[in-house]
C-alpha cells in the first residue's frame, strides 16, 4: 500500500486562484481543503473549491484517442491532425485554420498554442473563451496604460476605505475575495462597500448603498462622476498634469447629473450620495467585472472607471486603483501568452512590427503573424462561412458558451475538419469534432496559472495519468513535430516551456514592459516543483521591482497615462417584439457548463434547476407566479427555465444563468438567446443585455 501524501496546488475555477491542498490516502481516497499559506486564500475554500474532490472520478471521460467516433492510436490522431492543418494551409493559406482555446489552460498549455499558431503557422487565428470574460478590460488597460496591467491586489480590496463593486457579484463569483472583504469590514466597520448593478445580488447585501443601475449605464454613471469631482475641486490636478494626457477632453464628454439620471434611472439624490462618498473616500478601489465587460460598451466603462482614478491620482497607493476580477483561473496567465488573437506573447503589441521581430527572432520562427486574427465571435462566422478548414477547440464548450450558440453549433458541424482535445467523451462541442484528443485533467497535469492579482501558482498533479490521456501541452508539442517544427518544440518537461516563456519575458526587454518574470528564465524542473507562488513583475535580481504605477510612470511612449473621452450611447429604443432585458452570469456553486461541478449532488443542491429572476410586477404583467415554468425567446432561440419571482430584480429585467446545457436540463442553454454583437473595439460579446419576451408555458 502507498503512502499517504498531500499536494500543494491550485483550485481550477475562478479568478481568485486559491491554493489547495490535496490529500491522497494510502487507499488513493481524495480529499481537499485550503492551503493555509496560499496569499490568495490563506486556507479558505468556497463551496466550488470545496467540492473539488467529487468532480474527479472517470465517468464521461475521454480515455483514448478518436477519429470519427472510434478508438485509435495516438499516432494516427495526431498524424491525422498535423496532416489536415498542413495541408489546409497549403491550399488556402495561414489564415484558413484557427485555434479556440481556453482559460482553463495552464500558461504553458496556452504557451505553446499560441507559438504554434502565431510564430510558426504564420496566423494569429487563435483566440479564447477569455474573449468573453475580460477582453474589455484588457482594451481598457492597454488604452489607459499602454500595457494591459491590473494594477491592483487583493490586499488593496482590504486596506480601502471605499470598495465600489461595478457589475461583479462578488458573493458568488469570487466568493474568496468576497470572504476577504467581508473579514476586512468586521475588522474595520467604517469601511464602505458599494454595489453598481441591476439586480440586487447576495453581494449587495454586506453593501452601504447599492445603485440598481439600468443596463448599460455604467458609461454615464462614471463619466458623470469625472464631472462630479471637478465641479467640487475634487481633483489631484497635481497629477493629472505630471502623470496624464487627456484631461480637458475626458472632462469635456461628462453628462449632467441630470442627463445621468436619466441614463443610469437612478435618482439625482442616489447620485449625489455615491459621488459624494466616492470624492471623500481618498483609498477608493473600484472593482469591475464581466457586468462591465461583456457589453457593446464595456471597454468605454473600464476606461470611464479608469477615468476616475487617474483624476484622483488613486492608482498606485495601497487601498487604491482600479481593480478588473477575471472570471477564469488562467485567464491572465492567456493574456501573459498573448493567448488572444489581437496580442503577442509577453504582452508585446502583434501590431507593433518591433515586437514581431522580436518574438520572431526569440523563436527563431518561419512565419510571424503579420496582423491580429479573428476574435471569438469572427472566428466562428468564419467557420460558418467556410473560411476556416480546419479549426481546433482545446478546454472549452463554445456550443454551449458562444452567443448565438445554434449557429455556432451549426458551424461547427459544417466545418471540414474540427479537432476537440478534452477531458470528457461527450460535450456538445465535442460530438462534433472528427478527432478526439483526451487531455489530462485538474490532479492529473503539472502548470502555472495567474490569478486576478498577477499571482502566479503552481497546479501539480496528485493523480495518474487515466487511460492514454496527455497534457496538453504536450499534444501541442506533438502535433506541432509533425507539422515539421520539431526543434523549436522539443519541450520535454513543462518546466521547459515556462522557462521559455520566462525567458521570452525578458528578452531585449530590460524592464520595458509590464510584463517580466525573467528571474525564472533558467528554471530547472526541480526549482519548478519547488516553485512557491509569486507575483509578477519577478525580474532578474538588481532590477527594479514595483507596485504598478507608484512612480506615476505608465507604458505608453511619454510614460503618461491617457484620460479617453468616453460618452453614454444614445439609449436604444425598447424593442416592442422583444420588450425585456436578459442578463444572464453565474450562480454560486456551478462552473461554466457544467461539465465538472455537474458530478457533484452537493454542488446541484443549491439550485438544482434552470431559472429566471423576475420581477413581481413583470410576473404579474404575464400572468406567471413563482415556480411556473416559463419560456424565454429572443430572435436566437429559446429556452424553458422555472420562474424565481423577487424583488431583487429589477422592473423589465430578467436573471439566468448561464450553466445549463441538454445534458443537465432540456432546452435551457442560455446563449442560443444571446446575439453575436461585440464591444466594437474588444471584440467582446454582450452577454447582459439581450432583448427577450417572455410567456408562462
Ligand atoms: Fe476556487 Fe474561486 Fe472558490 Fe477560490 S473562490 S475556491 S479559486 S472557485
Amino acid at each position: 500500500m502507498t503512502q499517504a501524501r498531500e499536494v500543494r496546488t491550485t483550485c481550477p475555477y475562478c479568478g481568485v486562484g486559491c491554493g489547495v491542498l490535496a490529500k491522497v490516502a494510502a487507499d488513493g481516497a481524495v480529499t481537499v481543503r485550503g492551503d493555509p499559506l496560499h496569499p490568495a486564500n490563506f486556507g479558505r475554500l468556497c463551496s466550488k473549491g470545496s467540492a473539488l474532490a467529487e468532480i474527479i472520478d472517470l465517468d464521461g471521460r475521454l480515455l483514448h484517442p478518436e477519429i470519427g467516433g472510434k478508438r485509435t492510436n495516438w499516432d494516427d490522431a495526431l498524424d491525422l491532425v498535423a496532416s489536415k492543418f498542413s495541408q489546409a494551409i497549403e491550399k488556402h493559406g495561414s489564415d484558413s485554420v484557427a485555434f479556440y482555446v481556453s482559460g482553463q489552460l495552464l500558461t504553458e498549455d496556452y504557451y505553446l498554442a499560441n507559438k504554434l499558431m502565431k510564430g510558426f503557422i504564420g496566423s494569429a487565428n487563435i483566440d479564447t473563451n477569455s474573449r468573453l470574460c475580460m477582453s474589455s478590460s484588457v482594451a481598457g488597460h492597454r488604452r489607459a496604460f499602454g500595457s494591459d496591467t491590473v494594477p491592483g491586489t487583493y490586499e488593496d480590496l482590504e486596506k480601502a476605505d471605499l470598495v465600489v463593486l461595478v457589475g461583479s457579484n462578488l458573493a458568488w463569483c469570487h466568493p474568496v475575495l468576497y470572504q476577504r472583504i467581508v473579514a476586512a469590514k468586521d475588522k474595520r466597520p467604517g469601511m464602505k462597500i458599494v454595489v453598481i448593478d441591476p439586480r440586487r445580488t447576495m453581494t449587495a447585501d454586506i453593501a452601504e448603498m447599492h445603485l440598481a443601475i439600468a443596463p448599460d449605464g455604467d458609461v454615464a454613471l462614471f463619466s458623470g462622476l469625472l464631472g462630479y469631482l471637478a465641479a467640487k475641486d475634487r481633483l489631484n490636478r497635481d497629477y493629472i498634469a505630471a502623470h496624464t494626457n487627456g484631461f480637458d477632453e475626458a472632462l469635456a464628454a461628462a453628462p449632467s447629473l441630470a442627463d445621468v439620471a436619466a441614463w443610469t434611472e437612478l435618482s439625482p439624490e442616489t447620485l449625489s450620495a455615491f459621488y459624494a462618498l466616492f470624492a471623500a473616500s481618498e483609498k477608493t478601489v473600484t472593482v469591475y467585472s464581466q457586468g462591465v465587460n461583456q457589453s457593446v460598451s464595456g471597454t468605454d466603462k473600464v476606461n470611464a472607471i479608469i477615468n476616475c482614478h487617474l483624476a484622483t491620482g488613486r492608482i498606485g497607493k495601497p487601498g487604491a486603483g482600479p481593480f478588473s476580477i477575471t472570471g477564469q483561473p488562467n485567464a491572465m496567465g492567456g493574456r501573459e501568452v498573448g493567448g488572444l488573437a489581437n496580442m503577442l506573447a509577453a504582452h508585446m503589441d502583434i501590431e507593433n512590427s518591433e515586437h514581431r521581430d522580436r518574438v520572431q527572432r526569440f523563436w527563431a520562427s518561419p512565419a510571424i503573424a503579420e496582423k491580429p486574427g479573428l476574435k471569438a465571435v469572427d472566428l466562428f462566422r468564419a467557420v460558418g462561412d467556410g473560411r476556416i478548414k480546419a479549426l481546433w477547440i482545446m478546454a472549452t464548450n463554445p456550443v454551449d458558451s458562444m452567443p448565438e450558440a445554434d449557429a455556432v453549433q451549426a458551424a461547427l458541424a459544417a466545418c471540414p475538419f474540427v479537432v476537440v482535445s478534452d477531458v470528457l467523451a461527450r460535450t456538445d462541442t465535442a460530438r462534433h469534432a472528427h478527432v478526439r484528443l483526451p487531455a489530462a485533467g485538474w490532479g492529473e497535469k503539472d502548470g502555472t496559472v495567474t490569478n486576478s492579482e498577477r499571482r502566479i501558482s503552481r497546479q501539480r498533479a496528485f493523480l495518474p495519468l487515466p487511460g492514454e490521456a496527455r497534457p496538453d501541452w504536450r499534444i501541442i508539442a506533438d502535433v506541432a513535430r509533425r507539422m515539421g517544427f520539431a526543434e523549436a518544440f522539443d519541450h520535454q518537461h513543462q518546466a521547459a516551456v515556462f522557462a521559455e516563456h520566462a525567458a521570452l519575458s525578458d528578452f531585449e526587454n530590460g524592464g520595458a514592459r509590464d510584463f517580466d518574470i525573467g528571474r525564472y528564465a533558467g528554471i530547472d524542473a526541480e526549482a519548478y516543483e519547488a516553485m512557491q507562488p509569486f507575483q509578477w513583475p519577478a525580474r532578474p535580481e538588481g532590477r527594479e521591482s514595483i507596485r504598478f504605477f507608484d512612480n506615476g510612470h505608465f507604458y505608453t511612449p511619454d510614460r503618461k497615462a491617457r484620460f479617453i473621452a468616453v460618452r453614454a450611447h444614445e439609449k436604444a429604443a425598447p424593442n416592442p417584439a422583444y420588450p425585456l432585458t436578459l442578463n444572464t452570469g453565474r450562480i454560486r456553486d456551478h462552473w461554466h457548463t457544467m461539465t465538472r461541478t455537474g458530478k457533484s449532488p452537493r454542488l446541484s443542491q443549491h439550485i438544482a434547476e434552470p431559472f429566471a429572476e423576475i420581477h413581481p410586477l413583470d410576473a404579474a404583467l404575464h400572468g406567471i407566479a413563482d415556480a411556473d415554468l416559463v419560456r424565454l425567446e429572443s430572435p436566437h432561440g429559446s429556452v424553458v427555465v422555472r420562474a424565481l419571482v423577487t424583488m431583487r430584480q429589477r422592473r423589465g429585467s430578467v436573471f439566468a444563468p448561464m450553466h445549463w446545457t441538454d445534458q443537465f436540463a432540456s432546452n435551457a442553454r442560455i446563449d442560443t438567446l444571446a446575439p453575436a454583437v461585440v464591444d466594437p473595439i474588444s471584440g467582446q460579446p454582450a452577454s447582459k443585455k439581450i432583448d427577450i419576451r417572455m410567456h408562462k408555458l
